[in-house]
């Protein structure tokens, strides 16, 4: 069996999601026997192919093509269909990026395949792997096999696996040439989607307090804001509150924003939506305060809050500054 992990870069650098798909066909490719191999499509992509073959891998395809340099979908779909068609990999790991998100599927269904997007985890059952994935924002975990034969797709969510994990290891670059014609890609490149600019570094924080929609007006953000200065904690937010423009948008944390780890992370008003999970919970200790008891939140928490965060938050900060004289 051959797994084929699709590596992203973007501005001539790596995507970082790249090496947390790595990790995770590595993983799946120990758990089956299964060789693992990467790939990485552009031009001028030699420079990192090399870095990637300094890792555990069977083999390492720099697809090369002039017509790569800027990206489509049309051009990335035909270039790794070639290379998919060459392989015959049972199994395709993409980062589940925004290109991704835009190229993936169209080019599963030119293998009458699905791509199952924001894969979380597997397992190995009787041989065979299972892929989990969430549904309803995390409401509902479902496992998925594979009924039909290869080449099966697949996207990794952020922070679903750690790329820390990656084996390093040694393997060789092959040049892989597929054959593009212009005339078959119909689209123009725009600029890249560009991710909020990050002057705040929240990955270097020892405590954050995080708001999110409970706190239902920007005029109540001081209530947190004072619990996240008796702590000596960063601000940070769920999505919706910087979409809102209360906070600014490098506080957000979650697969658009930052991934922190920090000892605490305190959620408050925060449902625990897939998206801001992937982003917070390698935190070391969290602390959930959320009025409903069945919000996903308080599946990765160490300690929940049932309650009202506005009758919480004065008297949790009036217990800190105590303590803290
Ligand atoms: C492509 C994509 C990317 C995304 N990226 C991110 C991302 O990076 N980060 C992110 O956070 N989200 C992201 N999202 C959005 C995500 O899916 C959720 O919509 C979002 O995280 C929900 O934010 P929330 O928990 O603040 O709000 P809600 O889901 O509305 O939850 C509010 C919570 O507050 C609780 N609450 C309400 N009132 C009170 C009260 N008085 N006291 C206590 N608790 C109360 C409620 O019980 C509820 O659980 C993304 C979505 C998509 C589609």
């Amino acid at each position: 069996m051959t797994i084929l992990t699709v590596l992203e870069r973007q501005a001539g650098a790596w995507h970082r999601l790249s090496w947390e798909t790595l990790a995770a066909a590595q993983q799946i490719g120990r758990g089956l026997g299964a060789r693992v191999i990467a790939a990485v499509a552009g031009r001028e992509v030699a420079a990192l192919a090399s870095q990637a073959a300094a890792q555990k891998l069977d083999r390492v395809y720099a697809v090369e093509h002039e017509l790569l340099g800027t990206y489509t979908a049309d051009g990335f779909t035909s270039a790794l269909e070639a290379l998919i068609r060459k392989l015959n990999p049972e199994l395709v790991l993409f980062p589940h990026t925004y290109q991704v998100r835009d190229f993936a599927p169209k080019l599963a269904t030119r293998f009458q395949a699905v791509l199952v997007s924001d894969v979380v985890g597997h397992r190995i059952e009787d041989g065979r792997l299972v892929l989990v994935r969430q549904l309803f924002q995390g409401k509902l975990n479902a496992d998925v096999r594979f009924a039909a034969a290869g080449p099966w797709f697949a996207s990794i969510q952020a922070g679903a696996y750690r790329a820390g994990q990656v084996e390093a290891g040694a393997a060789e670059v092959e040049a892989f040439a597929p054959d593009l014609d212009a005339g078959t890609i119909r689209t123009r490149p725009q600029p890249p989607f560009r991710e909020a600019a990050r002057a705040v570094d929240l990955s270097a924080a020892e405590i954050i307090v995080s708001v999110g929609r409970g706190i239902k007006e920007k005029d109540n953000l001081p209530l947190v804001e004072q619990l996240a200065s008796a702590l000596g904690a960063e601000l940070a937010a769920s999505r919706p509150i910087c979409d809102n423009g209360w906070l600014p948008m490098e506080r957000q944390v979650g697969s658009s924003g930052q991934t922190v780890a920090p000892k605490l992370y305190l959620a408050v008003g925060i449902s625990g939506a897939i998206q801001h999970l992937v982003g917070m919970k390698a935190s070391k200790t969290i602390v959930a305060i959320n009025k409903d008891p069945d919000a996903p939140i308080f599946e990765v928490a160490d300690y929940g809050i049932v309650a009202d965060l506005f009758e919480v938050l004065p008297a949790l900060t009036e217990e800190v500054r105590k303590a803290k004289g």
